[in-house]
Protein backbone atom coordinates (compact mmCIF):
# COMPACT_ATOMS: atom_id res chain seq x y z
CA UNK A 1 0.00 0.00 0.00
CA UNK A 2 1.30 3.50 -0.50
CA UNK A 3 1.24 6.13 2.04
CA UNK A 4 -1.72 7.29 0.78
CA UNK A 5 -3.66 4.45 1.46
CA UNK A 6 -2.24 3.94 4.56
CA UNK A 7 -3.58 6.99 5.86
CA UNK A 8 -6.92 6.90 4.70
CA UNK A 9 -7.47 3.34 6.54
CA UNK A 10 -5.73 4.78 9.76
CA UNK A 11 -8.08 7.37 9.49
CA UNK A 12 -11.15 5.75 8.02
CA UNK A 13 -11.28 4.13 11.24
CA UNK A 14 -10.88 7.02 13.24
CA UNK A 15 -13.67 9.21 11.49
CA UNK A 16 -15.75 5.95 11.91
CA UNK A 17 -15.14 5.76 15.67
CA UNK A 18 -15.72 8.92 16.54
CA UNK A 19 -18.88 9.21 14.00
CA UNK A 20 -20.40 6.34 15.86
CA UNK A 21 -19.66 7.49 19.57
CA UNK A 22 -21.81 10.82 18.13
CA UNK A 23 -24.64 8.90 17.17
CA UNK A 24 -24.92 7.04 20.47
CA UNK A 25 -24.44 10.34 22.00
CA UNK A 26 -26.63 11.92 19.87
CA UNK A 27 -29.34 9.39 20.23
CA UNK A 28 -29.11 9.46 24.10
CA UNK A 29 -29.51 12.85 24.67
CA UNK A 30 -26.01 12.62 26.20
CA UNK A 31 -25.27 16.37 24.96
CA UNK A 32 -26.48 20.04 23.68
CA UNK A 33 -28.23 19.76 20.63
CA UNK A 34 -26.54 22.73 19.52
CA UNK A 35 -23.30 24.85 21.54
CA UNK A 36 -23.41 28.28 20.06
CA UNK A 37 -19.70 29.39 18.93
CA UNK A 38 -18.49 32.71 17.42
CA UNK A 39 -16.56 31.81 13.64
CA UNK A 40 -13.89 33.58 15.07
CA UNK A 41 -13.62 30.90 18.39
CA UNK A 42 -14.43 27.77 16.27
CA UNK A 43 -11.71 28.99 13.64
CA UNK A 44 -8.79 29.44 16.59
CA UNK A 45 -9.53 25.88 18.31
CA UNK A 46 -9.65 24.14 15.09
CA UNK A 47 -6.80 25.76 13.87
CA UNK A 48 -7.95 26.61 10.62
CA UNK A 49 -5.93 29.17 9.09
CA UNK A 50 -3.10 27.43 10.07
CA UNK A 51 -4.30 24.07 8.61
CA UNK A 52 -5.04 26.11 4.91
CA UNK A 53 -1.27 27.60 5.09
CA UNK A 54 0.57 24.36 5.80
CA UNK A 55 -1.62 21.66 5.29
CA UNK A 56 -1.15 18.16 7.39
CA UNK A 57 -4.72 17.66 8.30
CA UNK A 58 -3.81 14.39 8.43
CA UNK A 59 -1.31 13.75 11.18
CA UNK A 60 -1.25 12.99 14.55
CA UNK A 61 -3.92 15.72 15.34
CA UNK A 62 -7.03 14.92 12.93
CA UNK A 63 -8.70 12.97 16.15
CA UNK A 64 -8.53 15.90 17.99
CA UNK A 65 -9.47 18.24 15.16
CA UNK A 66 -12.70 15.86 14.43
CA UNK A 67 -13.71 15.96 18.03
CA UNK A 68 -14.05 19.56 17.85
CA UNK A 69 -15.19 19.98 14.35
CA UNK A 70 -18.22 17.69 15.79
CA UNK A 71 -18.73 19.60 19.24
CA UNK A 72 -19.72 22.56 16.83
CA UNK A 73 -22.50 20.62 14.39
CA UNK A 74 -26.17 20.53 15.01
CA UNK A 75 -27.23 17.40 16.42
CA UNK A 76 -29.63 16.10 14.22
CA UNK A 77 -29.88 12.89 15.59
CA UNK A 78 -30.35 14.15 19.20
CA UNK A 79 -34.77 13.70 20.63
CA UNK A 80 -34.71 17.18 21.50
CA UNK A 81 -33.98 18.44 17.67
CA UNK A 82 -37.06 19.96 16.84
CA UNK A 83 -35.69 22.42 14.58
CA UNK A 84 -35.62 22.87 10.50
CA UNK A 85 -36.96 20.17 7.96
CA UNK A 86 -33.55 18.27 7.85
CA UNK A 87 -33.60 14.62 8.20
CA UNK A 88 -31.44 12.30 11.17
CA UNK A 89 -29.66 10.13 7.83
CA UNK A 90 -29.89 6.56 8.04
CA UNK A 91 -26.92 4.67 8.10
CA UNK A 92 -27.48 3.47 4.58
CA UNK A 93 -27.70 6.92 3.41
CA UNK A 94 -24.83 7.79 5.22
CA UNK A 95 -22.73 5.61 3.48
CA UNK A 96 -23.95 6.66 0.25
CA UNK A 97 -21.97 9.79 1.32
CA UNK A 98 -19.00 8.12 1.90
CA UNK A 99 -18.69 6.06 -0.92
CA UNK A 100 -19.47 8.53 -3.66
CA UNK A 101 -16.90 11.14 -1.72
CA UNK A 102 -14.10 8.58 -2.29
CA UNK A 103 -14.94 7.26 -6.02
CA UNK A 104 -16.76 10.85 -7.33
CA UNK A 105 -19.08 9.63 -10.19
CA UNK A 106 -20.95 12.74 -10.96
CA UNK A 107 -23.93 10.64 -13.37
CA UNK A 108 -25.57 13.11 -15.18
CA UNK A 109 -23.49 11.47 -18.43
CA UNK A 110 -24.29 7.64 -17.96
CA UNK A 111 -20.62 6.77 -18.76
CA UNK A 112 -19.62 8.86 -15.47
CA UNK A 113 -21.79 7.10 -13.49
CA UNK A 114 -23.56 4.12 -14.65
CA UNK A 115 -24.47 2.48 -10.90
CA UNK A 116 -25.67 5.96 -9.93
CA UNK A 117 -27.83 6.82 -12.57
CA UNK A 118 -29.25 3.17 -12.99
CA UNK A 119 -30.67 4.19 -9.39
CA UNK A 120 -31.99 7.72 -10.04
CA UNK A 121 -34.00 5.95 -12.76
CA UNK A 122 -35.29 3.47 -10.48
CA UNK A 123 -35.56 5.83 -8.05
CA UNK A 124 -37.61 8.41 -9.96
CA UNK A 125 -39.79 5.76 -11.47
CA UNK A 126 -40.47 4.30 -7.99
CA UNK A 127 -41.84 7.87 -6.49
CA UNK A 128 -44.10 8.10 -9.89
CA UNK A 129 -45.90 5.14 -8.97
CA UNK A 130 -46.68 6.67 -5.49
CA UNK A 131 -47.78 9.37 -7.29
CA UNK A 132 -49.65 6.80 -10.35
CA UNK A 133 -47.52 8.98 -13.10
CA UNK A 134 -46.04 5.16 -13.89
CA UNK A 135 -47.18 2.65 -15.55
CA UNK A 136 -44.75 0.11 -16.72
CA UNK A 137 -44.59 -3.39 -15.45
CA UNK A 138 -40.58 -2.82 -13.98
CA UNK A 139 -39.26 -0.04 -12.17
CA UNK A 140 -36.39 -0.01 -14.23
CA UNK A 141 -38.26 0.32 -17.41
CA UNK A 142 -36.09 3.39 -19.17
CA UNK A 143 -38.89 3.56 -22.51
CA UNK A 144 -40.33 7.17 -21.48
CA UNK A 145 -43.72 6.55 -23.43
CA UNK A 146 -44.34 2.80 -21.30
CA UNK A 147 -43.84 4.78 -18.35
CA UNK A 148 -46.03 7.96 -18.59
CA UNK A 149 -44.84 10.11 -16.51
CA UNK A 150 -41.09 11.03 -15.93
CA UNK A 151 -38.97 13.21 -13.50
CA UNK A 152 -35.66 14.04 -11.89
CA UNK A 153 -33.70 14.61 -9.33
CA UNK A 154 -32.08 17.87 -8.03
CA UNK A 155 -29.96 19.85 -5.46
CA UNK A 156 -33.11 20.62 -3.48
CA UNK A 157 -36.69 21.45 -3.26
CA UNK A 158 -35.92 24.97 -4.46
CA UNK A 159 -34.16 24.21 -7.64
CA UNK A 160 -37.10 21.35 -7.99
CA UNK A 161 -39.45 24.03 -7.84
CA UNK A 162 -37.58 26.27 -10.58
CA UNK A 163 -37.52 23.30 -12.83
CA UNK A 164 -41.29 22.88 -12.40
CA UNK A 165 -42.37 26.35 -13.25
CA UNK A 166 -39.81 26.50 -16.32
CA UNK A 167 -41.79 23.35 -17.61
CA UNK A 168 -44.96 25.13 -16.87
CA UNK A 169 -43.86 28.21 -18.57
CA UNK A 170 -42.54 26.18 -21.50
CA UNK A 171 -46.11 24.53 -21.90
CA UNK A 172 -47.61 28.05 -21.74
CA UNK A 173 -45.57 30.13 -23.57
CA UNK A 174 -42.75 27.98 -25.73
CA UNK A 175 -41.10 30.90 -27.21
CA UNK A 176 -40.14 32.04 -24.07
CA UNK A 177 -36.65 29.87 -23.79
CA UNK A 178 -35.91 31.70 -26.68
CA UNK A 179 -37.17 34.95 -26.54
CA UNK A 180 -37.90 35.91 -22.79
CA UNK A 181 -40.74 35.43 -20.24
CA UNK A 182 -43.64 37.08 -21.59
CA UNK A 183 -44.33 40.52 -18.86
CA UNK A 184 -47.68 39.26 -17.83
CA UNK A 185 -47.02 35.85 -16.66
CA UNK A 186 -48.03 35.12 -13.04
CA UNK A 187 -48.91 32.27 -10.74
CA UNK A 188 -51.42 31.79 -8.48
CA UNK A 189 -50.25 30.42 -4.76
CA UNK A 190 -51.15 30.53 -1.40
CA UNK A 191 -49.12 33.16 0.36
CA UNK A 192 -47.32 30.53 2.98
CA UNK A 193 -46.09 29.30 -0.72
CA UNK A 194 -42.60 28.29 -0.03
CA UNK A 195 -40.39 31.30 -1.42
CA UNK A 196 -38.45 29.33 -4.08
CA UNK A 197 -41.85 30.16 -5.59
CA UNK A 198 -41.33 33.67 -5.42
CA UNK A 199 -37.54 33.88 -6.28
CA UNK A 200 -38.04 31.42 -9.17
CA UNK A 201 -40.38 33.77 -10.81
CA UNK A 202 -37.89 36.76 -9.95
CA UNK A 203 -34.63 34.73 -11.55
CA UNK A 204 -37.36 34.04 -14.83
CA UNK A 205 -37.21 37.76 -14.99
CA UNK A 206 -41.37 38.35 -14.57
CA UNK A 207 -40.23 39.08 -10.59
CA UNK A 208 -41.26 38.18 -7.44
CA UNK A 209 -44.52 40.13 -7.46
CA UNK A 210 -45.69 37.94 -10.20
CA UNK A 211 -47.14 35.41 -7.69
CA UNK A 212 -51.00 36.13 -7.05
CA UNK A 213 -52.40 34.98 -3.34
CA UNK A 214 -54.97 32.58 -3.40
CA UNK A 215 -57.12 33.43 0.10
CA UNK A 216 -56.26 31.28 2.92
CA UNK A 217 -58.18 30.62 6.22
CA UNK A 218 -57.09 31.20 9.82
CA UNK A 219 -54.16 28.71 9.61
CA UNK A 220 -53.07 30.11 6.03
CA UNK A 221 -54.42 26.88 3.69
CA UNK A 222 -56.13 27.80 0.83
CA UNK A 223 -59.86 27.99 0.84
CA UNK A 224 -60.93 25.72 -2.24
CA UNK A 225 -63.42 28.27 -3.37
CA UNK A 226 -61.18 31.12 -3.29
CA UNK A 227 -59.31 29.73 -6.43
CA UNK A 228 -62.20 30.72 -8.77
CA UNK A 229 -62.43 34.48 -7.60
CA UNK A 230 -58.51 34.81 -7.73
CA UNK A 231 -58.52 33.25 -11.32
CA UNK A 232 -61.19 35.19 -12.32
CA UNK A 233 -59.70 38.60 -10.81
CA UNK A 234 -56.19 38.24 -12.38
CA UNK A 235 -57.83 37.42 -15.79
CA UNK A 236 -59.84 40.60 -15.79
CA UNK A 237 -56.35 42.55 -15.29
CA UNK A 238 -55.30 41.40 -18.41
CA UNK A 239 -52.22 38.44 -16.92
CA UNK A 240 -52.21 34.98 -18.04
CA UNK A 241 -51.46 32.05 -15.54
CA UNK A 242 -48.73 29.99 -16.19
CA UNK A 243 -49.42 27.91 -13.04
CA UNK A 244 -51.10 26.83 -9.65
CA UNK A 245 -49.08 26.12 -7.05
CA UNK A 246 -50.60 24.22 -3.38
CA UNK A 247 -48.61 23.27 -0.01
CA UNK A 248 -48.17 19.36 0.57
CA UNK A 249 -47.55 20.60 3.14
CA UNK A 250 -46.87 24.65 3.99
CA UNK A 251 -43.50 24.46 5.49
CA UNK A 252 -44.86 26.79 8.28
CA UNK A 253 -47.35 25.28 9.40
CA UNK A 254 -47.18 21.67 8.04
CA UNK A 255 -51.28 21.64 6.72
CA UNK A 256 -51.96 20.28 3.21
CA UNK A 257 -53.98 22.52 0.63
CA UNK A 258 -57.42 21.14 -0.44
CA UNK A 259 -55.42 19.43 -3.75
CA UNK A 260 -58.48 17.56 -4.62
CA UNK A 261 -60.84 20.09 -5.02
CA UNK A 262 -58.04 22.42 -6.54
CA UNK A 263 -57.20 19.74 -9.19
CA UNK A 264 -60.36 19.51 -10.49
CA UNK A 265 -60.28 23.70 -11.18
CA UNK A 266 -57.38 23.31 -12.48
CA UNK A 267 -58.13 20.84 -14.72
CA UNK A 268 -61.81 22.42 -15.89
CA UNK A 269 -59.80 25.33 -17.00
CA UNK A 270 -56.88 23.75 -18.54
CA UNK A 271 -54.56 25.11 -15.80
CA UNK A 272 -51.02 24.22 -15.15
CA UNK A 273 -51.07 22.85 -11.65
CA UNK A 274 -48.36 22.19 -9.56
CA UNK A 275 -47.73 20.21 -5.71
CA UNK A 276 -44.91 21.99 -3.64
CA UNK A 277 -44.70 18.60 -1.73
CA UNK A 278 -41.09 19.09 -0.53
CA UNK A 279 -41.42 18.31 2.95
CA UNK A 280 -45.15 16.73 2.92
CA UNK A 281 -44.87 14.06 -0.42
CA UNK A 282 -43.43 11.26 1.88
CA UNK A 283 -46.96 10.73 3.14
CA UNK A 284 -47.67 9.45 -0.14
CA UNK A 285 -45.66 6.34 1.40
CA UNK A 286 -48.38 5.79 3.91
CA UNK A 287 -51.60 3.46 3.44
CA UNK A 288 -53.04 5.88 6.73
CA UNK A 289 -51.80 9.16 5.39
CA UNK A 290 -51.77 9.12 1.76
CA UNK A 291 -55.08 10.86 1.87
CA UNK A 292 -54.12 14.23 2.48
CA UNK A 293 -52.60 14.38 -1.07
CA UNK A 294 -55.86 12.86 -2.59
CA UNK A 295 -56.23 14.12 -6.14
CA UNK A 296 -52.27 15.25 -6.36
CA UNK A 297 -52.68 12.39 -9.46
CA UNK A 298 -54.67 15.20 -11.07
CA UNK A 299 -52.03 17.77 -10.69
CA UNK A 300 -48.66 18.27 -13.55
CA UNK A 301 -45.78 18.38 -11.63
CA UNK A 302 -45.02 17.65 -8.08
CA UNK A 303 -41.66 18.35 -5.73
CA UNK A 304 -40.27 16.06 -3.11
CA UNK A 305 -37.39 16.38 -1.07
CA UNK A 306 -35.86 13.18 0.17
CA UNK A 307 -33.40 15.14 2.68
CA UNK A 308 -36.49 15.99 4.58
CA UNK A 309 -38.72 12.89 5.52
CA UNK A 310 -37.04 10.02 3.51
CA UNK A 311 -33.81 9.73 5.26
CA UNK A 312 -30.77 10.73 3.27
CA UNK A 313 -28.68 13.54 3.82
CA UNK A 314 -28.91 17.33 2.09
CA UNK A 315 -29.15 17.74 -0.66
CA UNK A 316 -31.58 15.56 -2.21
CA UNK A 317 -35.09 16.14 -3.97
CA UNK A 318 -36.81 15.28 -7.05
CA UNK A 319 -39.07 17.10 -9.51
CA UNK A 320 -41.86 14.81 -11.17
CA UNK A 321 -44.17 15.31 -14.20
CA UNK A 322 -47.74 13.86 -15.04
CA UNK A 323 -46.64 13.97 -18.96
CA UNK A 324 -42.75 12.85 -19.83
CA UNK A 325 -43.15 15.11 -22.65
CA UNK A 326 -43.36 17.98 -20.01
CA UNK A 327 -39.55 17.58 -18.97
CA UNK A 328 -38.41 16.75 -22.20
CA UNK A 329 -39.67 20.04 -23.50
CA UNK A 330 -38.28 22.64 -20.91
CA UNK A 331 -34.86 22.90 -21.51
CA UNK A 332 -34.64 23.01 -25.32
CA UNK A 333 -31.40 23.49 -25.83
CA UNK A 334 -27.82 22.03 -27.24
CA UNK A 335 -24.38 21.36 -25.96
CA UNK A 336 -22.55 20.21 -29.35
CA UNK A 337 -20.40 18.18 -27.27
CA UNK A 338 -22.91 16.36 -24.51
CA UNK A 339 -25.81 16.12 -26.95
CA UNK A 340 -24.32 14.12 -29.75
CA UNK A 341 -26.03 11.00 -31.11
CA UNK A 342 -24.55 8.12 -29.51
CA UNK A 343 -24.62 4.45 -29.83
CA UNK A 344 -23.45 3.79 -26.39
CA UNK A 345 -25.71 2.07 -23.55
CA UNK A 346 -27.67 4.28 -21.22
CA UNK A 347 -29.44 7.47 -21.00
CA UNK A 348 -28.05 10.98 -20.62
CA UNK A 349 -29.82 13.44 -17.94
CA UNK A 350 -28.01 16.10 -18.75
CA UNK A 351 -30.31 18.26 -21.39
CA UNK A 352 -32.93 17.66 -18.52
CA UNK A 353 -31.82 19.62 -16.01
CA UNK A 354 -30.57 23.04 -14.75
CA UNK A 355 -27.48 21.26 -13.13
CA UNK A 356 -24.16 20.35 -15.79
CA UNK A 357 -22.23 18.39 -13.40
CA UNK A 358 -24.43 16.36 -10.92
CA UNK A 359 -24.10 14.39 -7.59
CA UNK A 360 -25.40 10.67 -7.44
CA UNK A 361 -28.79 11.66 -5.43
CA UNK A 362 -30.40 8.36 -6.61
CA UNK A 363 -27.79 6.38 -4.75
CA UNK A 364 -28.30 8.00 -1.48
CA UNK A 365 -31.84 7.87 -2.17
CA UNK A 366 -32.10 4.13 -3.02
CA UNK A 367 -30.17 3.36 -0.37
CA UNK A 368 -32.15 5.07 2.28
CA UNK A 369 -35.18 2.85 1.11
CA UNK A 370 -33.12 -0.11 0.51
CA UNK A 371 -31.87 -0.21 3.99
CA UNK A 372 -35.34 -0.95 5.95
CA UNK A 373 -37.38 -1.22 2.31
CA UNK A 374 -40.34 0.76 1.47
CA UNK A 375 -42.83 -0.49 4.26
CA UNK A 376 -40.04 0.05 6.78
CA UNK A 377 -39.98 3.96 5.30
CA UNK A 378 -43.30 4.51 5.56
CA UNK A 379 -43.71 3.56 9.10
CA UNK A 380 -41.56 5.62 10.65
CA UNK A 381 -43.17 8.62 8.54
CA UNK A 382 -46.49 7.24 10.35
CA UNK A 383 -44.73 7.19 13.35
CA UNK A 384 -43.18 10.75 13.32
CA UNK A 385 -46.88 12.41 11.98
CA UNK A 386 -48.39 10.15 14.98
CA UNK A 387 -46.07 11.00 17.79
CA UNK A 388 -46.81 14.66 16.62
CA UNK A 389 -50.83 14.26 17.19
CA UNK A 390 -49.15 12.71 20.77
CA UNK A 391 -47.36 16.35 21.21
CA UNK A 392 -50.33 17.95 20.33
CA UNK A 393 -52.38 16.40 23.30
CA UNK A 394 -49.65 17.19 25.42
CA UNK A 395 -49.37 20.85 24.64
CA UNK A 396 -52.87 21.46 24.65
CA UNK A 397 -53.85 19.76 27.66
CA UNK A 398 -50.90 22.20 29.22
CA UNK A 399 -52.55 25.34 31.14
CA UNK A 400 -49.66 27.50 29.53
CA UNK A 401 -49.93 26.03 25.68
CA UNK A 402 -51.71 26.37 23.55
CA UNK A 403 -52.05 25.11 19.53
CA UNK A 404 -53.67 27.05 16.48
CA UNK A 405 -54.44 23.67 14.73
CA UNK A 406 -54.38 20.02 15.22
CA UNK A 407 -51.53 18.71 13.13
CA UNK A 408 -51.55 16.85 9.48
CA UNK A 409 -48.39 15.54 9.32
CA UNK A 410 -45.17 16.11 12.00
CA UNK A 411 -44.92 20.37 12.08
CA UNK A 412 -46.31 21.53 14.84
CA UNK A 413 -47.10 25.75 15.83
CA UNK A 414 -47.82 26.68 19.34
CA UNK A 415 -47.59 29.32 21.71
CA UNK A 416 -46.98 30.22 25.25
CA UNK A 417 -50.50 31.45 26.41
CA UNK A 418 -49.95 34.35 29.09
CA UNK A 419 -47.63 35.71 26.25
CA UNK A 420 -50.44 34.93 23.34
CA UNK A 421 -50.74 38.49 22.37
CA UNK A 422 -47.18 39.35 23.02
CA UNK A 423 -45.03 38.49 19.50
CA UNK A 424 -41.56 39.65 21.08
CA UNK A 425 -41.99 37.74 24.13
CA UNK A 426 -42.89 34.63 22.25
CA UNK A 427 -39.50 35.08 19.65
CA UNK A 428 -37.50 35.47 23.27
CA UNK A 429 -38.73 32.20 24.32
CA UNK A 430 -37.52 30.78 21.49
CA UNK A 431 -34.19 32.07 21.57
CA UNK A 432 -33.09 31.53 25.21
CA UNK A 433 -34.06 28.14 24.77
CA UNK A 434 -31.96 27.21 21.87
CA UNK A 435 -29.21 29.79 23.32
CA UNK A 436 -29.36 26.69 27.12
CA UNK A 437 -27.95 24.30 23.89
CA UNK A 438 -31.02 21.58 25.46
CA UNK A 439 -33.43 21.62 22.71
CA UNK A 440 -33.22 23.41 19.64
CA UNK A 441 -36.70 24.80 17.83
CA UNK A 442 -37.78 27.28 15.33
CA UNK A 443 -40.54 29.56 14.84
CA UNK A 444 -42.62 30.97 12.22
CA UNK A 445 -45.60 33.40 11.73
CA UNK A 446 -49.41 32.95 10.65
CA UNK A 447 -51.37 35.31 9.34
CA UNK A 448 -48.86 37.42 11.00
CA UNK A 449 -48.98 36.26 14.52
CA UNK A 450 -45.13 34.66 16.10
CA UNK A 451 -45.66 31.01 17.15
CA UNK A 452 -43.10 28.40 18.19
CA UNK A 453 -42.65 25.42 16.09
CA UNK A 454 -41.43 22.21 16.44
CA UNK A 455 -40.74 19.54 13.66
CA UNK A 456 -40.60 15.95 14.51
CA UNK A 457 -37.53 14.75 12.10
CA UNK A 458 -35.73 11.15 14.23
CA UNK A 459 -37.25 8.77 15.71
CA UNK A 460 -35.54 9.17 19.27
CA UNK A 461 -38.56 12.38 20.44
CA UNK A 462 -40.93 10.63 22.87
CA UNK A 463 -43.76 12.54 25.28
CA UNK A 464 -41.35 12.62 27.76
CA UNK A 465 -38.85 14.98 25.78
CA UNK A 466 -42.17 17.42 24.85
CA UNK A 467 -42.83 17.28 28.70
CA UNK A 468 -39.14 18.62 29.62
CA UNK A 469 -39.73 20.81 27.05
CA UNK A 470 -42.75 22.65 27.98
CA UNK A 471 -40.92 22.78 31.88
CA UNK A 472 -37.94 24.63 30.65
CA UNK A 473 -39.99 27.15 28.32
CA UNK A 474 -42.12 27.43 31.14
CA UNK A 475 -39.42 28.18 33.44
CA UNK A 476 -37.64 30.75 30.82
CA UNK A 477 -41.07 32.17 31.04
CA UNK A 478 -41.29 32.64 34.35
CA UNK A 479 -37.68 34.79 34.41
CA UNK A 480 -39.16 36.93 32.13
CA UNK A 481 -41.06 38.21 33.72
C1 LIG B 1 -38.09 22.89 2.30
C2 LIG B 1 -39.10 23.34 1.31
C3 LIG B 1 -38.71 23.83 0.07
C4 LIG B 1 -37.27 24.09 -0.30
O1 LIG B 1 -36.53 22.93 -0.43
P1 LIG B 1 -34.94 22.98 -0.32
O2 LIG B 1 -34.56 21.56 -0.51
O3 LIG B 1 -34.63 23.51 1.04
O4 LIG B 1 -34.42 23.87 -1.40
C5 LIG B 1 -39.69 24.15 -0.84
N1 LIG B 1 -40.99 24.01 -0.52
C6 LIG B 1 -41.41 23.54 0.66
C7 LIG B 1 -42.87 23.40 0.93
C8 LIG B 1 -40.46 23.19 1.64
O5 LIG B 1 -40.89 22.74 2.82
Amino acid sequence: MDTDQNIFKKNAQIVTEQLNNYLNDSKKGRLHTLTQNTPQKIADDLNLEALIRKGALLNDDFPDFLKKYLENTQHLHHPHYLGHQVSAPNIASSFADYIHGVINNPMAVYEMGPSAATMEKIVVNWMLEKIGWFKASSLIETNLNKCKGAGILTHGGSLANLTALLAARAQCTPESWTQGTPQNLVVLAPKNAHYSVAKSLAIMGIGYDSVISIDTDENEVVIPDSLRKTYTDTLRQGKRIMAVVANACATGTGLYDPIEEMAAFCNSHNLWLHIDGAHGASALLSENKNQLLKGVHLADSLVWDAHKMLQTSALSAVVLFKNHKHLAQTFKQKGDYLFFEKENVGFDLMGKAIECTKAPLGTKIFMAIAYKGEKGLAHDIDSSFNKTLTFYELITTHKNFECPYKPQSNILCFRYKPFTDNDDLQLKLRNELVKKGNFYITTTTINNKRFLRIAVMNNQTEATHIKALLKEIDAIANSLI
